[in-house]
């Protein structure tokens, strides 16, 4: 073990995670349980103490799958709330009434809900305590290159170190730094909006329902917490979320029961308001001479359905099971053919994701009379479809995917 400004870090891994958002620690988890003896290092530029991310995120059923398979779900579960039903509204800017166009009941079969919401600080506090101990944890690091050679990925540290490792996985998020490093560009836009947000508390129960009030500026989501809080991502242009962010929150609550259309009654802010600006940068490659993208750092799509995290996790299950099959077959791990595997795995999934994301941001971001006519007779069709309805909430629980093969870890197999 080398051992230079505090950290310790072997010379050469077989793996190395670079990013401990939730993709890059389930990426350790399950390469540390199902892994054998794979030597794993996972680094990132902020410490590993407890995160203070206010989100919450909807994760679907099979992605859930993935943290029973490794053990944990019955602990993040003691955090996780189910979405039993789902709520769709319309409405233009300067409506009075919200009519109902579709609704959904959650559950894939009884007692399955399709999804559960679960605040991010409970699915990463969980996964560093599983992987603590079994992986080497490097943090702060500081990146400023990456080198790759036939055999070999290195990272260089900003204090002239190198660490090196057969296969680099990027899990750095939306804006990756790997990725530049890598020379992989991406395409997409950016939308204009951001999301404002937080979570409140209200004064009548949600009964564990999602709603998502489609307006002009953009959807307004609450997402059924524990108890009576429901966590808010609320899409503006990105100019007035700066302003609401700076409001009194005195201010701000009774504008935030106005949007919901007091559906919820009085509600209080008990997080901290924060804004993340809504961008679709998608990797042109996942994989590189080894390196392999993961989560937003391949892909960040807008959160108007929910699907970044679930989309990263997707890949985890794929990466993990592509890796673990090439070690078992005595296969470089790192090598490109067999990175190449997990990219024809994934991209398919990840480019419907992002086209149906995408085109349900430009359909419902705007507030033009024939357009709304048209998507509100299409959702109303939908509502009346059962079989239709049932399928998008199979797709939607990750368990009956559009296209392609469902990962094992999805399925609650062991690798
Ligand atoms: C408002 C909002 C609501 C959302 N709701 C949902 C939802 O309901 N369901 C859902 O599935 N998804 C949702 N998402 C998407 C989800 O949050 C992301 O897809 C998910 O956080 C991606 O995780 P990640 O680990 O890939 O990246 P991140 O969470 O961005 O983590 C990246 C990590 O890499 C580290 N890092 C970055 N650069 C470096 C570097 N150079 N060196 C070392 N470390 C580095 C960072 O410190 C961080 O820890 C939402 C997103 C937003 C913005």
């Amino acid at each position: 073990m080398a051992k230079k400004n505090n950290q310790k870090y072997a010379k050469k891994y077989d793996i190395i995670i670079v990013g401990g958002g939730p993709v890059g620690l389930s990426m350790a988890a399950c390469l540390a349980k199902f892994g054998a003896d794979l030597k794993i290092a996972i680094c990132d530029r902020k410490g590993f103490e407890v995160p203070t991310d206010s989100r919450a995120s909807a994760l679907a059923l099979g992605v859930t799958k993935i943290f029973e398979t490794l053990g944990i779900w019955n602990e993040i579960s003691k955090q996780a709330n189910p979405i039993k039903a789902m709520e769709i509204t319309d409405s233009g800017e300067s409506d009075i009434s919200r009519p109902k166009f579709l609704q959904f009941e959650g559950e894939v079969a009884p007692n399955s809900p399709f999804a559960y919401m679960v605040p991010n600080v409970a699915t990463i506090g969980v996964l560093q305590k599983t992987i603590k101990g079994k992986v080497d944890m490097i943090s702060p690091i500081d990146i400023v290159g990456l080198k790759t050679s036939a055999n070999s990925g290195s990272l260089i540290l900003a204090n002239g170190d190198e660490l090196e490792a057969n296969l680099i996985i990027a899990a750095d998020g939306a804006r990756s730094n790997l990725r530049q490093f890598a020379g992989i560009k991406t395409t997409g836009h950016d939308y204009g909006q951001s999301g404002i947000v937080t979570t409140i508390e209200h004064e009548k129960p949600h009964n564990d329902t999602a709603y998502e009030h489609f307006r002009p500026n953009g959807p307004f989501a609450s997402l059924p917490l524990r108890g009576n809080q429901s966590s808010l991502v609320w899409t503006e242009k990105t100019k007035n979320a700066n302003l609401y962010k700076n409001m009194e929150y005195s201010e701000l609550e009774p504008i935030i029961e106005n949007v919901m259309g007091h559906n919820l009654g009085k509600v209080k802010i008990v997080e901290q308001v924060q804004v993340f600006p809504f961008k679709l940068p998608i990797a042109k490659d996942f994989v590189a001479n080894r390196l392999a993208l993961i989560g937003d750092a391949a892909h960040a799509v807008h959160p108007i359905s929910g699907q970044g995290m679930n989309l990263g996790l997707k890949d985890v299950a794929a990466l993990a099971q592509v890796l673990i099959n090439a070690k078992r077959l005595g296969l470089d791990i790192g090598a490109f053919d067999v990175l190449e595997n997990y990219q024809s795995w994934r991209r398919f999934d990840v480019a419907l994701m992002a086209l149906a994301t995408d085109n349900l941001v430009h359909l419902f971001s705007n507030d033009i009379a024939p357009v709304r006519a048209l998507r509100d007779i299409g959702l109303g069709i939908v509502d009346k479809m059962p079989f239709v309805k049932k399928q998008l909430i199979r797709h939607a629980a990750a368990i009956s995917p559009l296209s392609g093969k469902v990962p094992d870890l999805l399925l609650g197999r062991a690798l």
